[in-house]
């Protein structure tokens, strides 16, 4: 990866445009959530204590071009203040009249809030117009929103052709991490895909499959996997017409000399429920669906794990949010936790319900990794370009 780093910038008296990702979730009218905050305090502190001045540029929620009083970012000005320890303006567009005057307030050392980008059209469009009117605001384009890196919008894309532009200290971190994980790993390499379906995860399969030596494939996805292969699957969640697919997938690995790991024991019951009454078998039976890996599915994936140098991990070996079919995500990533600890293995994990799955098994702190990305986490393990990534190495 080639992009700059704020260290490659000189800040001092210049007006930095920041891309954060600052779409932080609200209870009872409040931020329930600060660690999107946390996370771009470094970047903010830095070009603030170089006599930088920083402006913040960001969406929130989805309003489709129109101004939504309720998606104003003012709302989340507050909670930037605590969090940074000094004062925040905040101007009413990001763009326009209201724009420059609050930029044209600043002092260095001053943090300014604009209004959410997606109250315009042109954002989401990347309208070369939109993008010029963001980037006449600064200087130089700061991008630490790796979570909004899959899009190719005015903020994210778009200006950074405009302006002199580098990752922040988020974004560098992020990226640093995948490319350990996936772009220059050290081998071997483990893969864990979980989750409810295959359908949702083809690509991602399909790049893993040419990058990683073994692959455990896991949770309602695995039935898919083991239907394929004439094993019965009862009335597991399973999808049956995707079967050809699930063969091509098992066939390609073999080629490329890809392991492919999938349950050799199952835990089944007769109920989705917590606490549902439930049985370790090699076969389910016809009236019982499979909700977890065994124990000696475990065993195999701990084994794996044990020889492995590199762990990337995305997605639930079972039905992990309700007992007892959280055992054998727990199991794995404690063990995963373990050997980081260790300092054996390096864990990369994200997206959709990972980071919760790994959470709940305590074992997210100690992982070397946890992207937080989402939707960017994914295409980035499915091997796309992420357009905001582009722009910076462009
Ligand atoms: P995903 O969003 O694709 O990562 O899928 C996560 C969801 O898959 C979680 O809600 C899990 O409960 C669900 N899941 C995992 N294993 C199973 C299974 N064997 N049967 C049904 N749902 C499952």
């Amino acid at each position: 990866m080639d992009f700059k780093t704020l260290d490659a910038m000189d800040v001092t008296d210049k007006t930095a445009l920041i891309r954060v990702d600052i779409n932080v979730p609200f209870e009872n009218g409040a931020v329930s959530d600060f660690t999107r905050i946390d996370a771009i305090l470094p970047t903010i502190n830095d070009i603030v204590a170089a006599g930088g001045k920083a402006v913040l540029l960001a969406h929130f929620g989805r309003p489709k071009g129109k101004v939504v009083p309720e998606m104003s970012l003012a709302q989340v000005r507050p909670a930037l203040e605590a969090r940074l320890g000094k004062p925040v303006a905040f101007a009413e567009d990001c763009i326009g009249k209201p724009a420059k005057d609050a930029v044209s307030a600043m002092k260095p050392g001053d943090v300014l809030l604009l209004e959410n980008t997606r109250f315009h059209p042109g954002e989401e469009k990347n309208d070369p117009m939109m993008a010029a009117s963001l980037a006449a605001l600064g200087d130089i384009y700061v991008n630490d929103a790796f979570s909004a890196a899959h899009r190719a919008h005015a903020s994210t894309e778009g200006i950074a052709r405009l302006l002199p532009s580098c990752a922040g200290r988020l974004m560098e971190a992020e990226l640093k991490a995948l490319d350990a994980a996936l772009g220059n790993p050290a081998r071997p390499v483990v893969a864990v895909v979980g989750g409810a379906k295959v359908s949702t995860k083809l690509d991602l399969l399909g790049n893993l499959i040419e990058k990683v030596d073994a692959l455990v494939i896991g949770g309602g996805m695995a039935n898919t996997f083991l239907a394929a292969q004439g094993q019965a699957v009862g009335k597991s969640l399973c999808e049956h017409d995707l079967a050809d697919t699930a063969r091509t997938v098992m066939d390609k690995a073999r080629a490329l000399g890809c392991r492919l790991i999938l349950p050799t024991d199952l835990v089944v019951a007769r109920e989705f429920k917590a606490n549902a009454p439930s049985e370790i078998v090699t076969d389910c039976p016809d009236d019982a669906m499979i909700l977890d890996a065994g124990p000696e599915s475990v065993a195999q994936i701990v084994d794996v794990f044990k020889t492995s140098r590199t762990l990337i991990w995305n997605g639930p070996l079972g039905a992990f949010e309700i007992e007892p079919f959280d055992k054998a995500t727990n199991s794995a990533a404690a063990e995963a936790a373990q050997l980081t600890r260790d300092g054996t293995l390096v864990s990369v994990a994200g997206g959709g319900d990972t980071v919760a799955a790994l959470n709940r098994a305590g074992a997210a702190k100690d992982f070397t990794y946890i992207s937080t990305a989402g939707g960017a986490f994914l295409e980035w393990m499915e091997g796309k370009t992420l357009p905001g990534v582009a722009a910076l190495e462009a």
